[in-house]
């Protein structure tokens, strides 16, 4: 079975957009469309005609274009049975082990809460993909702007039980900021420190650091590693439960 074609769109100030197409069947998708322009304009130069807009959660820097890109190109919108409500033109609602057919590709959903609840990912197994919105970042996890700390420590569990090789495609490029703060929570961590610089050294450049692979994520990112003794010993939280080592964590890098 054939692989899904990805291109990565760089739109707003640090949002990135996936435009993606199973070569089997001509289905053609846009992960979290903040702008319509840019979009139809790599449509054009790709000869691809959009088929489905794919959103992982409600918020407008996700959503902003759906209409638009609905009524130019009459696609169909997925996104969270719980967010039907929020995201506009939704036709397929999507829950926790569903699998979306894409084509001759398929997507395992996630539910993901704890930036919003009602987070959604989706996961191409057999294109080592998963588009996960703002929920896991290069070095970083989203603000906790619905859900609790033990809700999203949840969700990224679900995610880090994915193969090690899959691609994380992630909605912003936040990495730098991410790397600067992730140092103060574990210095002694030498794959962290080698991974700062080749961050640094890429958006020197402009380059993208996104997507990473969940297995950079899990030796490197402190979301993940609540588990880690140098975090814990770092964050002097020998005697708390994991949710709460995570918990501080969060709360410090939304102090940061
Ligand atoms: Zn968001
Ligand atoms: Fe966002």
């Amino acid at each position: 079975m054939s692989q899904l074609e990805i291109h990565q769109i760089p739109v707003l100030n640090d949002n990135y957009l996936y435009l993606f197409k199973d070569p089997e069947s001509n289905a053609v998708g846009i992960v979290d469309p903040a702008e319509a322009d840019p979009v139809l304009a790599k449509l054009d130069e790709l000869g691809w005609s959009l088929t489905h807009i794919i959103n992982t959660h409600h918020h407008w820097d996700h959503t902003g274009a759906n209409l638009e890109l609905k009524e130019k190109t009459h696609c169909m919108i997925v996104g969270s049975h719980s967010d039907a409500e929020r995201i506009p033109g939704i036709d397929i609602t999507l829950k926790e082990g569903d699998i979306f057919e894409f084509g001759t590709q398929t997507a395992k959903i996630l539910e993901v809460s704890g930036h919003t609840l009602g987070h959604i990912a989706y996961w191409f197994e057999n294109s080592n993909v998963l588009f996960c919105g703002d929920t896991l970042f290069a070095l970083g996890c989203g603000r906790l702007f619905e859900g609790t700390p033990a809700q999203m420590w949840e969700s990224l569990q679900k995610i880090k039980k994915l193969p090690d090789n899959t691609l994380i495609c992630c909605a912003h490029e936040y990495t730098e900021a991410n790397a600067e703060f992730a140092i103060t929570i574990e210095p002694g961590n030498r794959k962290l420190l080698d991974r700062v610089g080749e961050i640094k050294a890429k958006r020197a450049q402009n380059i993208p650091t996104v997507p990473s692979t969940l297995l950079e994520e899990k030796e490197t990112n402190p979301f993940l590693r609540p588990d880690s003794p140098g975090i814990i010993e770092e964050l002097a939280m020998q005697d708390a439960d994991i949710v709460s080592v995570f918990a501080e964590i969060r709360h410090r890098k939304d102090t940061f």
